[in-house]
């Protein structure tokens, strides 16, 4: 199967139809972009930027944000890097935030709602993040959005970020893409507004499931309801990445998900057009991709979707796969 899979190297990641779809990676250290490159990623669909506030006792300046994702952005030299910004709260803490216990700390004050509340933070981030975009092909991803409001206040502070460099001759990219990650329920429901608003969108299934099946992710007694193949999930999947071709913004997904080699032809059925995953699993999520034709995709999608559980849609999944 290893020899298999190197056939898959250097090649573009294409349906059994000939479709083109873009195959991208997940990273989480400037470092590990040199992984996606040898791994053949075409490009990052996630950027974890959570590392620069974790690794050391003290917020991260602009100067070395700015270094940490140019130095990704010129590892890919062109590719498109897609950089998240800041998604703290939930599981992951950042001690020096000095961050009020919660009792409900998926539920609370994170990512994207931190962020806006502390915009100075923020700004230092978007900045960094827009002088590296004269350097490659970035685009800002923003985490945990639940309505149209978020979008539009990081735009705008996006904006202001630009006016300022602007008067201070510092390069940028003007036409820099600003989307959303969608991976909460809320987000799901009005994939259609947030879609007017968003220049893509990124499926995160991880989040998604959680927030959908109302099951804390890393809570191993509620474990058994965390599937992204519950069909409520799977539901909520296919209308996010039919909102989004509707649209006319691209849809990709950077979940774990993505890489799943029982969930690809259901993606590729709902009309995925970028899948980020581990860079190790490159080879093998483009294989997969590589057997399904749209027309069988098509027809196994529409035989999970009429199944009420769980373990109908694996079995199905299981004796499908190919
Ligand atoms: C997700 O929620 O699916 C995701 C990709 O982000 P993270 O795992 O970092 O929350
Ligand atoms: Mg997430």
């Amino acid at each position: 199967a290893q020899a298999e899979l190197k056939n898959f190297f250097g090649k573009e990641t294409v349906t059994a139809d000939g479709d083109r779809v873009e195959l991208f990676c997940n990273i989480g250290t400037p470092k590990d972009a040199k992984k996606a490159i040898e791994c053949d990623g075409e490009g990052i669909g996630l950027f974890r930027s959570e590392f620069l506030f974790m690794d050391k006792p003290h917020l991260p300046t602009e100067d070395e944000q700015f270094e940490a994702y140019k130095e990704a952005v010129e590892t890919m030299s062109g590719k498109t890097v897609i950089i998240r910004t800041l998604d703290i709260g939930g599981d992951k803490d950042i001690p020096y935030l000095g961050l009020e216990k919660e009792e409900n700390p998926f539920l609370g004050y994170r990512a994207v709602r931190y962020c806006l509340a502390n915009k100075d933070i923020y700004k230092t981030q978007l900045r960094g993040l827009l002088r590296a975009s004269a350097y490659g092909k970035v685009k800002i991803m923003v985490p945990l959005v639940t309505c149209v409001d978020e979008v539009r206040a990081v735009k705008a502070l996006v904006e202001e970020c630009k006016q300022e460099l602007k008067a201070e001759g510092i390069k940028y990219d003007e036409n820099i893409e600003v989307g959303c990650m969608v991976e909460t329920a809320a987000a799901s429901l009005i994939a259609d507004l947030l879609a007017k608003e968003a220049d893509f969108f990124s499926i995160g299934t991880n989040d998604l499931t959680q927030y959908t099946m109302s099951v804390d992710r890393g809570n191993a007694n509620v474990a058994y309801l965390y599937s992204a193949f519950q069909p409520a999930v799977l539901r909520s999947i296919k209308n996010i990445i039919q909102a989004g071709n509707a649209a006319g913004i691209p849809v990709g997904m950077c979940g774990e998900a993505a890489a799943d080699p029982l969930m690809i032809p259901l993606l590729m059925s709902f009309g995925l057009d970028e899948y980020s995953v581990n860079p190790v699993l490159v080879l093998t999520a483009r294989s997969i991709i590589s057997k399904w034709s749209k027309a069988e995709a098509d027809a196994l999608a529409e035989k999970a979707l009429s199944l009420s559980t769980e373990a109908e849609v694996v079995a199905l999944l299981k004796a499908s796969a190919k």
